[in-house]
């Protein structure tokens, strides 16, 4: 169903939010990868390919152990897998999770033999059998002595170390959106809850394989894109459709702010026809209620000529926080949605 109140109440504060991302005179393709990759973010930090928040990482790397009862896998029941937040291997399986009353998700067994490694510990005082990734080497909680049968061991976990995978996500679906520069759009998606996967690259144009510099010459045809991998059990597309509304101003004909060109179309890459009729539906209501001044430009088109953006993209926005692009126009943009889309992110 289609909701746009929160839509409509976040763009009545509309003026203050385009004053952040256009009130300075930068464009995304002036600061490219003549900017060398700095340090990570200071909400993120790397670990192994990915990178995780620093309360993960203060579990996961430095040992730490989160407060009882606050973890979000505690009294959670789905069927599924648990498995590893730092390099994905998998775990625990749900079928061996119980309430053990500790505050700390508990399972009586691991889901294969050398899953997890154990490690005395001796820290606290305490004599204690400490539990990690057998993969990444990642800290993960500990195992006692005091759990059921049939194995009689209480395997207790961090909430943070471990990431779910329910058993029937198998299927993703894809969507794809231009809605300006594709690190912001990347940096956003990529934080909500059932996102798999972002991908920054180039839509809708001519040119084959086309290069970073020849997009933002404004030539090819092609707009900057973030092609979205979601859990459609987790996210719907419409959900997602709310945080493209959000991101960016799309009754702004070919710019975005002060990025000017054809390549920061407002489009809709429709993936399925059912895509396509949720996207003009949302159109006409939005159209509809006023939610803007101005008309609606985004185009819907079907899913074309896409290409994958080159490497140095990737998580941009994560791994060059000093570039000033990055400062002055995707971090202020970013901290917003984090606090408009708090329930929805995977960590919150
Ligand atoms: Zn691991």
């Amino acid at each position: 169903m289609l909701d746009i109140t929160r839509l409509r109440n976040i763009w009545l504060n509309r003026n203050a939010f385009l004053a952040i991302i256009s009130g300075c005179f930068l464009s995304s393709c002036t600061y490219s990868q003549n900017d060398a990759p700095m340090k990570s973010s200071s909400d993120l930090v790397p670990y192994g390919d990915k990178m995780l928040p620093k309360n993960v990482c203060q579990v996961i790397q430095d040992g730490g152990t989160e407060r009882p009862f606050t973890g979000k896998y505690v009294y959670h029941k789905e069927k599924g897998t648990y498995c590893c937040i730092g390099c994905d291997a998998p775990l625990f399986a749900s079928s061996t999770k119980y309430e053990s009353g500790s505050g700390w998700p508990s399972f009586y067994d691991v889901i294969s033999s050398g899953a997890v490694k154990e490690v005395k510990d001796l820290s606290h005082g305490m004599e204690r059998v400490e539990i990690r990734c057998a993969k990444c080497d990642a800290h993960l909680g500990h195992v006692f002595e005091d759990g059921p049968k049939p194995t009689g061991l209480r395997y207790c976990l961090n909430s943070v170390a471990l990431d779910f995978v329910a058993e029937n996500s198998g299927t993703t679906e894809e969507a794809t959106f231009g809605a300006g520069c594709f690190w912001c759009v990347e940096t956003c998606f990529k934080e909500l809850e059932g996102v798999v996967e972002v991908y920054p690259g180039y839509a809708g144009g001519k040119t084959m394989n086309p290069t970073y510099e020849q997009v933002c010459s404004g030539t090819t045809g092609h707009a900057e894109v973030a092609r979205i991998v979601f859990n459609p059990q987790k996210i719907s597309f419409d959900e997602l459709l709310e945080l493209f509304w959000w991101i960016h101003d799309p009754t702004q004909l070919n710019r975005q702010g002060n990025d000017v060109g054809t390549q920061y179309r407002s489009v809709v890459f429709y993936h399925s026809e059912a895509q396509k009729s949720t996207t003009e539906k949302y159109i006409e209501k939005l159209t509809k209620e006023k939610v803007w001044d101005n008309p609606v430009v985004t185009e819907v088109k079907e899913i074309n000529n896409f290409y994958r953006a080159e490497q140095y993209h990737h998580d941009y926005f994560n791994l060059n926080p000093q570039n000033q692009y990055c400062q002055y126009v995707v971090k202020p943009k970013v901290e917003k949605f984090r606090k408009i889309f708090k329930e929805k992110l995977k960590y919150h």
